[in-house]
């Protein structure tokens, strides 16, 4: 059944360049787009931002890009209460550690104080597009329905709301459609730091007092039943506190992060799957006798959805032989291709597979379709593999960041997003300083 519905829409903002969601990726575009002096705003549907860094309790940042991106000013404002910090080295590189906590309150200033306007609890309902040119969005707000009318777009959702109701054409999981798990990540205290370990992921060495490795300990675990289906290890990673650690573990397959009847699914099942782990750990791992659940993620984490269709997509190749290209607005971006299972428990290809530095190309921030519209962070143009390794934070920032330029630039040089081309980017990311 099909309800038709009309109504008239006020419009109670006009800016230069709209950013749609608050996440890494839309903090980061959003203040680089301020700095090259035009009207920032960003619409973000929760009461907070920050996205999966703060409302998804996902710590630590991974991931590496070249230096001086607004990653690490990011990083460094993030960091700056706790410089004492001991830096975790592992197969994953660096981890950031953050207090989600606090990076609320940090991430909220950082953009007032970059002038953007930020509009919280105002999520995006639809996209008002005329002659392949996005002339601005609705948003639901609690005053009902509002429109605001932006000359450039940036989606920073994550899933690609925008791109997908201006019509853009997208991708999503791998040939059999199946996509990356989604976990609900949580924090635990009480933990005895004297002897408790920590445990980055599946192929960490990590062993138990008793000589056994932990990770085929959490295998045994999951195929008895102690733990949850697809549960096959229990990622414990240090925060800045002793005597906590932020447990990525939780696991549900085959669930389409797009659907509201699915997402549903999964936060009954993953609720239900924190108790099961907190139990286990309780009961078996050494030093986490007494340890009980101090936070957890306000929202679903949804790994993988909409890859929009760009005029160039970051491909297989890119990452695993660390293509270069002469129109990078990302340069020497770093991260594993992580493939959490989407059939089963750990990961896809038997082990994350190791990418090399690679550079990401203007034209995958450009959505083929529509012209003043441009990709950020976790829905830019690429393939499944290539997805799992520039969807961690680091990458999503300097993606945002780039895109923000972009929109900005564009509306200075009155050209479109294409006709700016990736050498002005180039140009403003290289006067800032950042390695190109
Ligand atoms: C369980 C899990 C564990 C992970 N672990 C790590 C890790 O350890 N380290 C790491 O670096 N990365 C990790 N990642 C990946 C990383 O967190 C994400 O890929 C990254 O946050 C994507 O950044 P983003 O800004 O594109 O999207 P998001 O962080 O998802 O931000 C999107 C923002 O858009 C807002 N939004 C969405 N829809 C709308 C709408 N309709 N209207 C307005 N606003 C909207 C959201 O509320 C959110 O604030 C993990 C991801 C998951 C799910």
């Amino acid at each position: 059944m099909i309800y038709n519905y009309a109504k008239n829409i006020e419009v109670i903002e006009e800016t230069d360049v709209l950013v749609v969601g608050g996440g890494p990726a839309g903090i980061a575009a959003a203040v680089a787009s301020s700095r090259v002096g035009v009207k920032v705003i960003l619409a973000e549907r929760f009461g907070a931002v920050g996205g999966n860094l703060t409302l998804g309790n996902v710590s630590p940042i991974l991931g590496k890009v070249s230096e001086g991106t607004i990653y690490d000013e990011i990083v460094s404002l993030l960091s700056e209460k706790h410089k004492d910090e001991e830096k975790v080295e592992t197969r994953n590189g660096k981890e950031i550690h953050i207090d989600a906590e606090e990076a609320k309150g940090i991430l909220i200033k950082f953009l007032k104080d970059n002038n953007v306007s930020v509009m919280l609890q105002s999520a995006l309902a639809d996209v008002i597009t005329e002659n392949e040119e996005i002339k601005g969005v609705i948003l639901t707000t609690h005053m009902g329905l509002k429109a605001v009318m932006a000359k450039r777009v940036v989606d920073a959702t994550g899933d690609g709301i925008v791109a997908y109701l201006s019509g853009c054409e997208y991708e999503m999981g791998r040939d059999d459609g199946l996509t990356q798990p989604v976990t609900l990540e949580f924090t635990v205290g009480n933990v005895d730091e004297s002897r408790a370990i920590m445990c980055f992921g599946g192929s960490d060495p990590v062993t138990l007092p008793d000589g056994r490795k932990y990770s085929d300990f959490c295998k045994e675990c999951e195929a008895k039943g102690i733990l949850p289906e697809n549960v096959s290890i229990v990622r414990l990673h240090k925060t800045f506190y002793k005597g906590e650690r932020n447990v990525n573990a939780t696991q549900m397959n085959e669930i389409n992060g797009l659907k509201y009847e699915d997402l549903y699914k999964a936060e009954v099942t993953l609720r239900n799957q924190i108790e099961r782990v907190i139990d286990f750990l309780r009961k078996y791992i050494p030093g986490y006798e007494n340890c009980m659940l101090k936070t957890s993620a306000s929202t679903l984490g949804v790994r993988e959805t909409r890859r929009i269709k760009g005029e160039y997509q970051v491909c297989d190749s890119d990452v695993e032989n660390g293509n270069h290209y002469d129109d990078a607005i990302v340069h020497d971006a770093w991260f594993l291709i992580d493939i959490h299972n989407p059939k089963g428990g750990g990961q896809a290809e038997g082990r994350s597979k190791m990418a090399k530095p690679y550079d990401i190309r203007y034209g995958a921030l450009l959505p083929v379709g529509i012209r003043n519209l441009i990709l950020s962070g976790r829905c830019i143009s690429g393939t499944h593999r290539a997805h799992a390794s520039y969807r961690v934070m680091a990458i999503c920032m300097a993606t945002g960041e780039a895109a923000g330029i972009a929109a900005a630039l564009s509306i200075k040089e009155n050209v479109t997003l294409k006709e700016l081309g990736a050498e002005k980017v180039r140009e403003a990311l290289t006067k800032k300083g950042v390695v190109l």
